[in-house]
């Protein structure tokens, strides 16, 4: 099983790379907010705890996020995927990125999505999430086929209440600065590719598509 690991700034397209990857490669996308969402659903006793913490206002600790990625990476319909899964927003931290190398597989590659500031800003204003399913519309290039409703689910789809310009960029200096060293983690087990973020999502895709098979 092949592991490949998309990280980037909010706004770097890491979401739209890992479902085109996801799409042509066959590859699993695996997401820990698809995860805590499908453990919720269910009800499961994990689940209940995340949303308790979650409704709070609280970060679900990474000890709890960790084990239920375990689970999700050990379950066997991975294999129907055509060897390999592609990680989408996590590790963030240099404890998520620890807990994830011990969970075994086959060969793994980490590709950071460099974006610039202004580039990311402007995409991230022009968001809109569904509140039901998680899906991401772009108001430039993806908009919903019908205003404010989830092609997949129904759902509504909004903009995020924190998707003002200032807690944009201050989202984006934040994980900037958290995520250097997570970065330095991979570079150092020799797994890390950089790859330039900015342009039309078809430009970056192609600079990323030769990095997986
Ligand atoms: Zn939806």
């Amino acid at each position: 099983m092949k592991r490949l690991i998309l990280f980037g700034a909010p706004g770097s397209g890491k979401g739209t790379m890992g479902d085109l990857i996801a799409r042509d490669f066959g590859y699993a996308k695996i997401s820990t907010g698809d995860i805590l969402r499908a453990e919720i659903e269910q009800g499961s006793a994990d689940g209940l705890r995340a949303k308790g913490i979650m409704d709070a206002g609280g970060l679900v600790p990474d000890d709890l996020v960790g084990e239920l990625l375990r689970r999700r990476l050990l379950r066997g319909d991975l294999g129907e995927s055509r060897g390999g899964y592609v990680m989408d927003g996590y590790p963030r931290t240099l404890v998520q990125a620890e807990a994830l190398s011990a969970i075994a597989c086959d060969s793994e590659k980490a590709i950071f999505i460099e974006v610039s500031e202004t580039e990311a800003v402007e995409r991230l204003l022009s968001r809109l999430t569904c509140s039901k399913c998680g899906a991401i519309y772009n108001l430039r290039n993806k908009p919903p086929r019908e205003d404010g409703v989830c092609d997949l689910c129904r759902g509504e789809v909004g903009r995020r209440a924190d998707d003002n310009e200032q807690s944009v960029r201050q989202r984006f200096r934040v994980y900037a600065e958290r995520t250097l060293p997570v970065i330095e983690y991979y570079s150092r087990r020799g797994v890390l590719v950089r790859v330039d973020g900015n342009g039309a999502a078809a430009a970056v895709y192609a600079r990323i598509k030769g990095l997986v098979a």
